[in-house]
């Protein structure tokens, strides 16, 4: 890598002071604080980080930093990777990781949706992987179209390959205007933002997997790769079995996401396959804590298509515990929980707790599952016989559990 311009350097080496302090201080794991110091004394800064090395910018409502995860463990196959590990996934965070391993010539970058535009543009990225898009909470992103438009405008005409989902079709949309479009078949759990043409607003027609415009030429394009259940499709029609650790069909077609963007960097799927095999959890996701002989495996779940996505990987025979907050990063607003079908929990004992829990309590008795309300989830999970419990819980009631708990890996 050709040395940073003198000014660039000062202001990475500040940044990382400052991450430092406010690890030592505990004020946060510094991936932030560090870029936020580095963009003030070099707005400039991410530019100058990113030149000079292969990037892919990981975007979607739901899995980006499991994805990123992911590609991160097949591309070191291949070299050392810089990558926000930790979800900071705004310019700030972006900077830190770069800064962090300076000579890595690869970068694995988690981007949040609405600065994809804008990172891929200072970056010059050479790989994009797009996956989903979905409401998040209602005060949050609730155009997800016009976020769509803006991914269509930032690759049109891009020296860009973008791996993209086509089951979605707001994705496909957005993805459409680039040049070279690899379209993975990786499924789509949640349709409900789905059920109009981007394009032109007429209905979409599905049949099975496949989905097109009844009013104007929009439709799912032939895919390349496909999740065909727990088998990767690759282009050339092998069949490669997934197996990985990380559980449910939301993990598998992250994977096999993966597996078509490192193939764009060489890696082939017998070499990445073994790697991906090799992620256990993902910051605090789907690991089990223990206490007194409960075992709890925490999922996070942070809007209508990530409960979706969590129901399918919980255990239909053990409790489950539901914490819900309603914190700034969680969107103040709870009406996002009458989105979600409830129903499937019926008949498995229901604990509820989290700052929220009585906005759930009425969702969950409106959609007649019963449940048993708790203090906080120390009280949830002594609530429970010894033995494996699943929980799932939105995103600050997530975080808290895990330090309740130390921030295991
Ligand atoms: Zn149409």
């Amino acid at each position: 890598m050709s040395q940073l311009p003198f000014r660039a350097q000062v202001a990475s080496a500040l940044g990382r002071t400052a991450a430092t302090l406010s690890r030592m201080t505990g004020r946060g794991d510094g991936s932030v604080i560090g870029g936020r110091v580095g963009l003030v004394l070099e707005p400039d800064l991410l530019r100058k980080l990113a030149q000079d090395r292969k990037l892919v910018l990981v975007s979607a409502t739901n899995g980006k930093t499991t994805t990123t995860r992911l590609i991160t463990s097949a591309l070191l196959e291949l070299g050392e990777v810089a990558t926000n590990a930790f979800g900071a996934n705004m310019p700030a965070g972006h900077v830190s990781a770069l800064s962090q391993a300076k000579r890595a010539p690869y970068g694995v970058l988690e981007v949040d949706e609405k600065y994809l535009p804008d990172v891929l543009d200072t970056t010059g990225a050479s790989v994009l992987c797009l996956m989903n898009l979905s409401r998040d909470q209602m005060d949050r992103a609730a155009e997800i179209w016009l976020l769509a438009q803006k991914w269509r405008r930032a690759v049109a005409g891009k020296p860009v390959h973008v791996v993209a989902n086509c089951d979605d079709p707001l994705v496909t949309w957005a993805a459409s205007t680039a040049g070279q479009v690899i379209w993975v078949a990786a499924g789509q759990r949640w349709k409900e933002d789905s059920w109009c043409c981007p394009e032109c607003g007429g209905p979409l027609d599905r049949k099975d997997s496949d989905w097109a415009c009844r009013e104007c030429t929009f439709r799912r394009p032939q895919p390349h790769w496909v999740l065909d259940h727990d088998v990767a499709i690759d282009p050339r029609g092998q069949r490669w079995p997934l197996d990985i650790q990380l559980p449910g069909q939301a993990n598998r077609a992250n994977a096999v996401m993966a597996l078509a963007v490192v193939e764009i960097f060489g890696v082939p799927v017998q070499r990445a396959l073994p790697k991906l095999a090799e992620v256990r959890s993902v910051a605090g996701r789907y690991t089990t804590v223990e206490r007194d002989g409960r075992h709890a495996r925490l999922l996070l779940a942070k809007n209508p298509a990530g409960w979706l996505e969590a129901f399918d990987v919980t255990d239909p025979a053990l409790p489950i515990i539901l914490a819900v907050n309603a914190q700034g990063p969680d969107g103040r607003d709870t009406s996002w929980l009458w989105d979600v079908d409830y129903r499937i929990l019926r008949g498995r004992p229901v604990f509820v707790t989290g700052e929220r829990k009585l906005d759930l309590a009425l969702r969950l008795d409106t959609a007649g599952v019963p449940f048993q309300l708790a203090g906080d989830f120390t009280e949830a999970l002594a609530a429970q016989p010894p033995g494996r419990v699943d929980v799932i819980a939105n995103y600050t009631a997530f975080q808290h559990i895990r330090t309740e708990f130390g921030r295991a890996e």
